[in-house]
């Protein structure tokens, strides 16, 4: 009996070390952000959450620098046109993120007079404002006991309180249970955890190669102390980017911003290049496809709203303009699927149509 309550005890004391290390050690060491100087508004840590979910924090700090000085408030970007947020977005990725976050300005606006609400479940009621971001801004912006939980701090937590080799799946029931078993009573000291612990999981404990001879909980780590045991699930390999749908959102979001005009939906296959629809590889030149293939048509005639594909082909095979239509061709599947994914940007806001044009949405 006595000796099971001395390990609870040892237990509760490491798990306190963890912590009191982590903060020590983030006071010391934590990077300098315009968003985490006490002067940032709430507006300010809000934009850098929604920005740096998925994206390196030092691409997110230059577009943040841009954001805040073209929407200093809420109001100011809720009276904005929806596409001048996604053209400043520009290259930061997942685009989605810039719609979202100029609903959530206009939700502020609407609904909490142009102020950010501190509350986490005001904060949760926010379009495309989850538990993540409503931890993050009610801690970061207004000193609220919530537990923050990213993928940073799950490994940490794996790793130095549970003995695990990665982290588990988000799961908002157990981030929330495991997290606030270690959060400080204090609300002050609860930040410090909650950013410490990020900050530890991004610059050393990181999920490849953990830098443990540098870490301040080395000697505490629960999975370094049993010597490192491999993971006992596989963890999830990262779909590849080359040839991926993502890229191509990408690729058709940097033609509308550079074309502010819009374009004709049938030409983007052609604005973008041809690629294979085998190799689904972007980066193969329009020289170098078959021209034998049974499925490669012009672009224009992929898109031509009379013909079928058999009819395209064969007006393919009639040109006399071998040069041309070395150029031209463009895989049907390939050209279908661009148009599938421009599809889907209208459908996510990201894009809009006029008759046979796609455009930035205008408000
Ligand atoms: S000792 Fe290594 S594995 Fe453990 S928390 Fe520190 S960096 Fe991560």
């Amino acid at each position: 009996m006595n000796g099971s309550v001395s390990s609870v005890s040892a237990e509760a004391v490491r798990r306190q070390q963890i912590v009191a290390r982590t903060i020590a050690w983030f006071q010391a060491n934590q990077r300098e952000f315009p968003w985490r100087d006490p002067s940032c508004g709430a507006w300010g840590v809000l934009v850098s959450e929604v920005m740096s979910q998925q994206t390196q924090m030092s691409r997110v700090e230059p577009k943040w620098l841009e954001f805040m000085a073209l929407w200093p408030t809420p109001t100011t970007m809720a009276q904005s046109p929806v596409a001048e947020v996604i053209r400043c977005w520009d290259r930061l990725g997942y685009p989605r993120r810039a719609v979202n976050l100029h609903r959530c300005a206009t939700a502020i606006v609407e609904l909490h007079n142009g102020e950010v609400p501190s509350d986490r479940e005001a904060l949760l009621a926010l379009p495309a404002i989850g538990a993540y971001t409503s931890a993050a801004v009610a801690s970061f912006a207004f000193n609220k006991r919530e537990p923050v939980v990213d993928t940073n701090i799950r490994r940490v937590l794996a790793r130095a309180v549970n003995g695990e080799a990665v982290a588990w799946p988000a799961n908002v029931k157990r981030d929330d249970t495991e997290m606030m078993a270690l959060l400080p009573e204090d609300p002050d000291q609860a930040k410090l955890w909650n950013a410490g612990s990020m900050e530890l999981g991004a610059l050393i404990c990181q999920s490849k190669k953990p830098l443990c001879d540098a870490c301040p909980v080395a000697d505490l780590c629960e999975w370094r102390a049993r010597d490192y045991p491999a993971a006992t699930v596989k963890p999830r390999v990262q779909a590849k980017f080359a040839g991926s749908d993502r890229q191509y959102r990408g690729r058709i979001m940097a033609l509308l911003r550079a074309h502010p005009e819009g374009v004709e939906l049938e030409d983007i296959p052609q604005l973008l290049g041809s690629v294979s629809a085998q190799s689904g590889s972007s980066e193969r030149p329009t020289e170098s496809r078959q021209t034998t293939d049974r499925t490669a048509v012009t672009s224009a005639e992929a898109f031509h709203s009379s013909e079928t594909s058999a009819d395209a082909c064969r007006s393919s095979e009639s040109s006399a303009d071998t040069d041309r239509r070395s150029t031209m061709r463009v895989d049907i599947t390939h050209a279908e699927r661009l148009l599938s994914l421009a599809d889907a940007l209208i459908a996510d806001g990201l894009a809009a149509r006029t008759e046979s044009r796609i455009h930035l949405p205008v408000n």
